[in-house]
């Protein structure tokens, strides 16, 4: 990588106390860093497509449910695979999310993982995706949609760990 570029990150880092934050170490929150900015291009590159699309599904991830044992009262349908949020809590963020975007119109999956997504796409046929994840979950997605025809847009989780995960429901609402 180019010195300035990493000092830049570097510095960046250090500002906005990210390992504080993440508890990452310096090497990984520099890739998380990378991340951030790779997806912010190819959401800025896909957006004019995006935008045209009618047809829209929000791909949710399972980890940002205030509950993952039984207290969430949302439905399992092991066919899609999926969950369907039964809305039991308003401080959930998963509910929060569900409830705007179905109002924009959308399809609203809240998914166990992203493997889930081209078999969804295959027989639902959405022209436009929003999905939620955290970054590996965002690279293991990109080879399995590559080639389909279908334009997306991209939220960060801005807390990973597979429970208890938060994303931006102020970014949420201006993608969707
Ligand atoms: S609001 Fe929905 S997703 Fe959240 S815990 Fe309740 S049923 Fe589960
Ligand atoms: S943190 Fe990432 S890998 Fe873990 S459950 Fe959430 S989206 Fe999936």
């Amino acid at each position: 990588m180019h010195k300035t570029l990493l000092k830049t990150l570097n510095d960046l880092i250090l500002k906005f106390k990210i390992q504080e934050a993440t508890g990452l170490n310096l090497t990984d929150a520099i890739v998380l860093i990378q991340d951030l900015i790779n997806l912010q291009a190819i959401n800025t590159i896909g957006r004019g497509k995006f935008l045209e699309t009618k047809k829209r599904a929000l791909f949710l991830p399972h980890c940002s449910r205030k509950y993952m044992d039984n207290r969430c009262q949302a439905t399992f349908n092991s066919d899609i695979p999926s969950y369907a949020c039964a809305h039991c809590s308003k401080d959930c963020l998963v509910n929060k999310a569900d409830q705007y975007a179905k109002k924009k119109g959308y399809d609203i999956y809240v998914l166990p993982g992203g493997s889930c997504i081209p078999k969804i796409l295959k027989t639902s046929h959405y022209e436009g995706i929003v999905g939620v994840a955290c970054g590996e979950e965002m690279k293991m997605m990109s080879p399995l949609l590559n080639g389909m025809e279908v334009a997306g847009q991209a939220i960060p989780l801005i807390k990973n760990g597979c429970a208890n995960t938060l994303f931006n429901m102020e970014t949420l609402v201006k993608v969707i």
